[in-house]
């Protein structure tokens, strides 16, 4: 089901080269540690200069670099029910359906997954861009976003894809930031609303837009970096970093009310996130 990113042919593989080939324009995609690299020449260009661009703007933690992971304060999220709803997904549609996961990292959500992300991560079975999905028309059952698309330049263009390589009668199930922090891997574009979630995926029939991580979540984030932007001295990046880990550690339980407050009428107003969970119901036309 491997498709060229440009114009959505199949594709073929040419031994001799150790090649894929586009069976219709022809162009050529390699391999990375025996992982296919369906990305076109732009592609890698922009993915390349997001990279560049991390490394000069992001606050990247020297703790991170000094300290051991578990002296950095517990995330200050958790969704609420996300286990639950990807099983009700699998019931749905079987374990041997397809399924794909866009912005992967090293998850591996469900046994036999297609993993894609921008490189070759552990766990990640195909490297390619979520503008340009290196799928055919109609061939996959289920395609997994999370915590992705506010990394996308234009979230709009990939949920359009979504949409394109789905089968007839599939499912996307997306989680969608709304208020958290600034945070870069690579970059970091744009957050949405409700409505805004329900514009995004505007030409997915709705079966569940309801809250990922609650108030609570909320909370928790945005203290921690309230108190470290706040603090004498934390223009200094050590500073800044160690009095965001300690605050984070005094304040991280506050995760805990969205037990109760993520299934709240009005939690969604002050939500750090959505989950979506959307069905195609029409064949792709175009293409
Ligand atoms: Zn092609």
């Amino acid at each position: 089901m491997l498709a060229c990113p440009v114009c959505k042919s199949s594709v073929r593989l040419n031994e001799g080269k150790n090649m894929l080939v586009c069976t219709s324009c022809g162009r050529e995609y390699g391999f990375k540690k025996g992982i296919p690299v369906m990305l076109d020449e732009e592609s890698t260009n922009k993915i390349e200069k997001e990279w560049q661009k991390m490394e000069k703007i992001s606050i990247k933690s020297p703790l991170s670099i000094k300290l051991t992971r578990r002296l950095l304060a517990p995330l200050p999220y958790f969704w609420h029910e996300q286990d639950k709803k990807i099983e009700s997904i699998i019931q749905k549609l079987g374990s041997q359906a397809t399924y794909l996961n866009v912005g992967s990292k090293a998850s591996r959500l469900i046994e036999g997954i297609i993993n894609l992300d921008i490189d070759t991560f552990l766990n990640v079975t195909v490297v390619g861009d979520a503008h340009v999905l290196p799928f055919i028309n109609d061939s996959i059952d289920c395609v997994f976003i999370m915590q992705v698309i506010e990394h996308l330049q234009n979230p709009f263009l990939a949920i359009k894809e979504i949409f394109r390589v789905l089968k007839n009668g599939g499912y996307v199930f997306a989680l969608v930031p709304f208020l958290e922090g600034y945070h870069t891997y690579p970059s970091d574009y744009q957050r949405f609303c409700q409505t805004g979630v329900q514009e995004l995926f505007s030409e997915f029939e709705n079966v569940e837009l309801c809250v990922a991580a609650g108030p609570g979540s909320t909370l928790s984030w945005v203290i921690r970096e309230f108190i470290a932007v706040l603090f004498p001295f934390s223009n200094n990046r050590l500073v800044y970093s160690i009095i965001r880990e300690i605050t984070g550690w005094l304040t991280f339980p506050l995760k805990y009310l969205d037990i109760i407050m993520s299934r709240k009428k009005y939690a969604g107003k002050i939500a750090n996130s959505f989950f979506y969970l959307g069905k195609k119901t029409r064949e792709t036309v175009d293409k």
